[in-house]
């Protein structure tokens, strides 16, 4: 087998970039490690400058054609595209697992299919495409989304493939081009859909993936004067150094990133669904950008609460992911779980109390956490941990609700548990959240805008909201027959 292909659970992927069609090997390579037992995937190719440089020589090269593509024949790719995604799924879902340490039923059940509806959603959105022409004093306006260039897409290992695609298929269905660039410790399913592409007939230079530590490579991409669009998932103090080099040419960002959400408990809840939520908080190893991992509970009803979640979480399985009755897998890396539980040591020590968990396990794993008895301002509250760590705080009535489930720089989603549908229209009102969802968590459709409040993100993405990012909107204008320029003293305004 050649040195740039591995096999990870009977499944060959390519270790290099994918630059203009063309797998392309750097001098150096980097590790790739599963979560699961530390065993070695693969030697994957260390991106540099030149790597960079030449991906973005080929969107740029392939760029012309592909946004002169008919839209029906880039949607008609699109779905080919999904077509191989589905064909693959096992394949995704098996290496994804091996790869990230998320449920491998999950993948299969859930992110897999929801890759390829990426795909279909985006390329069937481009259809239905258009703004209704206006009148000006008899001139009509006509706005068009035209395409806008070579977009750098990086995202993060949490989901990898998931969040890659739900960039990757707006920015080409728009008439762009891609040099997307996945995160070091989940570098694999991108490169399989690259193949996916290939296969789909998508021509070369129209998808390019290329591997690397972001330190490494990405500044290259984003400092590029030929880039027309950065979309960027990942954390805050990365989204910080990715908008100082695009600033170089005003490059346009979408920045998705970090949260601490609330899930808010009132006393007039269902509580069995209550604990429902807040378990769901666990998933992924609590390794979810959306998770609510302030639960703030009504004080009437937080005794009776954490009696039932203490007792639903004891029936949780944690281990290897990818057996089905796992419910909680590992932790992505050794980095990650110092992260996790120096927050936790450290909220311990300034008197935080844990009711359950608190400490490591054997191998990657975090025990479920939950943690009382913690000031709001307090770095457990504040800081995104991203882990199966969950706070509880208690409150009285709406008004202490909202305002500490407002208290972060953060403003990604939050949730609501109440059985009455007008207080939850008030405190939905009142909540800075890109994303509130009411008695249920987790339900996403491609038409909503997606993206976070404050440093939760920039812009929104989703619907038509992914193409006027993706696309250089134009307005159009033009007079009516006949018509005799009176200079700019006759025109006016609208
Ligand atoms: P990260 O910021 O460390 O890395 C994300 C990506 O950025 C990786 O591909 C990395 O290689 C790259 N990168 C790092 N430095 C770079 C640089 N200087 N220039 C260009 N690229 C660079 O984030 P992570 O640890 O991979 O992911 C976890 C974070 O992502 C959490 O904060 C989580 O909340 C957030 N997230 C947000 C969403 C959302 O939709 N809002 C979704 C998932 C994850």
């Amino acid at each position: 087998m050649s040195q740039h292909l591995t096999t990870v659970a009977g499944v060959t992927v390519d270790t290099r970039h994918f630059i203009g069609g063309e797998r392309v090997a750097s001098a150096d390579t980097f590790t790739d490690v599963s979560p699961i037992d530390g065993s070695t995937l693969g030697e994957i190719a260390r991106g540099t400058a030149t790597e960079a440089a030449a991906a973005v020589a080929a969107a740029k090269a392939a760029f012309p054609a592909w946004a002169a593509t008919p839209r029906a024949e880039r949607a008609r790719l699109l779905h080919a595209v999904a077509d191989g995604v589905e064909k693959r799924l096992e394949d995704l879902a098996m290496v994804e697992t091996c790869d990230n340490g998320a449920l491998l039923r999950s993948h299969r059940r859930g992110v897999m299919p929801r890759v390829a509806h990426n795909f279909r959603f985006f390329a069937d959105w481009l259809l239905t495409l258009e703004h209704e022409d206006f009148d000006t004093r008899g001139h009509t306006n006509h706005v068009s989304w035209d395409p806008a260039g070579p977009c750098v897409l990086i995202t993060p290992w949490n989901a990898p493939l998931m969040l890659a695609t739900w960039k990757v298929a707006p920015a080409l269905a728009a008439g762009n081009t891609v040099v997307l660039k996945p995160a070091e410790w989940s570098p694999l399913t991108a490169s399989l859909l690259a193949d996916i592409a290939a296969e789909a007939g998508l021509p070369a230079g129209v998808l390019n993936v290329v591997q690397g530590y972001g330190s490494e490579i990405g500044d290259a991409l984003t400092s590029h004067p030929d880039v027309r669009r950065i979309s960027f998932t990942g954390s805050v103090p990365t989204a910080r150094r990715i908008a100082a080099s695009a600033a170089a040419h005003l490059t346009p960002l979408s920045l998705e990133l970090g949260g601490k959400s609330p899930l808010l408990v009132f006393a007039d809840a269902d509580l069995d669904l209550a604990v429902d939520l807040a378990v769901e908080q666990y998933d992924n190893a609590g390794q979810v950008c959306l998770a609510a991992t302030r639960l703030l509970v009504e004080e009437p009803v937080a005794e009776e609460f954490t009696r039932r979640f203490v007792a639903r979480v004891a029936r949780l399985k944690q281990g290897d992911p990818r057996e089905e009755a796992t419910d909680i897998g590992p932790n992505i890396h050794p980095r990650q779980l110092e992260k996790i539980d120096g927050f936790v040591q450290r909220a311990l020590a300034a008197g935080a109390r844990a009711v359950i968990g608190g400490h490591r396990r054997d191998g990657r794993y975090y025990a479920p956490t939950l943690l009382t008895d913690v000031a709001q301002d307090s770095e457990i509250v504040q800081e995104e941990v991203f882990g199966p760590v969950l706070t509880l705080q208690t409150f009285t009535g709406e008004d202490e609700a909202v305002r500490l489930a407002n208290d972060t720089r953060f403003g990604l989603a939050a949730t609501l548990a109440t059985g009455d549908a007008e207080r939850a229209a008030r405190v939905s009102a009142r909540l800075v959240a890109g994303t509130v969802w009411v008695n249920c968590f987790f339900v996403r459709d491609l038409r909503a805008p997606f993206g976070g409040s404050r440093q939760s993100g920039m812009g929104r993405e989703g619907g038509t909201w992914s193409f006027d990012f993706y696309c250089d909107l134009k307005n159009t204008v033009t007079a009516p027959e006949g018509f005799a320029s009176k200079g700019c003293d006759a025109k006016g305004g609208k």
